[in-house]
């Protein structure tokens, strides 16, 4: 999609660091990071979140989870965050899930 910034990403129209990648997703260094590590994992087709995700395109999830596993060998402590919605915090509308690592971000919540 044309005005996705992650799409633009992913179509190498904006240049930046591929930190992993797989056949269906990539990850990439949060431009403003929450944490000392602050990985984003995100599909390369656009799909706008996990409400967006049916039997048909599922298996992009399998392939986030799996890249998930690669940045844990790593980093093995760490947060998973998926803001799903503008309410909650979903700035970017292109799926993605937060990669966190290095403090505990959660430490006044839970
Ligand atoms: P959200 O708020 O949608 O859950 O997360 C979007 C994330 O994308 C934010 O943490 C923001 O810092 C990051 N972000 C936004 N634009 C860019 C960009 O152009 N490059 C990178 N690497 N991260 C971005
Ligand atoms: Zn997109």
């Amino acid at each position: 999609m044309d005005s996705c910034i992650f799409c633009s990403i992913i179509n190498k129209k904006i240049e930046t660091i591929i930190v992993a990648e797989n056949e269906q997703a990539i990850a990439i260094n949060d431009i403003f990071p929450k944490a000392p590590t602050h990985i984003l994992i995100i599909p390369k087709k656009h799909i706008i979140n996990m409400t967006d995700i049916s039997a048909k395109n599922s298996d992009v999830i399998a392939q986030m989870a799996l890249m998930v596993k690669e940045l844990s060998q790593q980093h093995p402590q760490f947060n998973l965050v998926c803001n799903n919605g503008p309410e909650v915090g979903q700035t970017v509308m292109h799926l993605h899930w937060h990669f966190l690592a290095g403090t505990d971000i959660f430490k006044k919540l839970f």
